[in-house]
């Protein structure tokens, strides 16, 4: 269903059960999806020490690898190694953390992940205090003249789409929305829609 929708790519949350409470899956799911799809993965670590496994998900196929702030005490170290490496590098904020933090990170990466819940599991309610991020870290980006692109993680749906659209952001993670809706392929063209 997702290799013949208009969605762009396949986004994957890898939970590790230490940096957030649940685990989700590791290499033998992700080589498997990469197998499968058609589209490029763009894979989400919310695990520490994520340094360890940066070759790996190359090798699974990653073409976007995204790391979360809270959990890389050297991040510069962590996004120069994951572009060297031939992958695009995201930075991930959860909802406590602002995005003043980003300042001198900027010019080393390719996307800002805004986590909309706290992440962990999926089918959680936005978090509405994440709009002022956005436009934050999107007067930020353009100020800078940076090429970045923004994402934004929890609970989004086409009923909050396109006030996130509206407020800079370049790439909606859909999960519970699309695959709990009755005709997943129709909510993905809506989406896409929006944009
Ligand atoms: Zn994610």
């Amino acid at each position: 269903m997702v290799n013949k929708s208009q969605a762009d790519w396949i986004h994957l949350d890898i939970m590790d059960g230490v940096f957030v409470p649940n685990i989700s899956f590791g290499f033998p799911v992700i080589d498997s999806v990469k197998k499968a799809a058609k589209k490029p993965l763009d894979v989400h670590l919310m695990i520490i020490d994520p340094d360890r496994y940066l070759n790996r998900f190359y090798e699974a196929g990653a073409f976007m690898l995204t790391v979360q702030y809270e959990a890389c005490t050297h991040l510069h170290r962590t996004v120069s190694e994951i572009r060297k490496l031939g992958m695009k590098a995201g930075v991930a904020l959860n909802p406590h953390t602002p995005v003043s933090l980003l300042k001198n990170i900027l010019p080393y990466i390719d996307m800002v992940l805004i986590m909309t819940v706290n992440p962990g599991f999926g089918g959680q309610s936005f978090i509405p205090e994440s709009y002022n991020k956005i436009s934050e870290l999107r007067s930020m980006i353009d100020k800078g003249g940076f090429n970045i692109l923004i994402e934004v993680d929890g609970g989004i749906d086409t009923k909050n789409a396109a006030k996130l659209i509206k407020t800079g952001v370049n790439v909606l993670v859909a999960g519970n929305s699309v695959f709990s809706s009755k005709d997943p392929a129709a909510t993905i063209q809506q989406l896409k829609q929006l944009s």
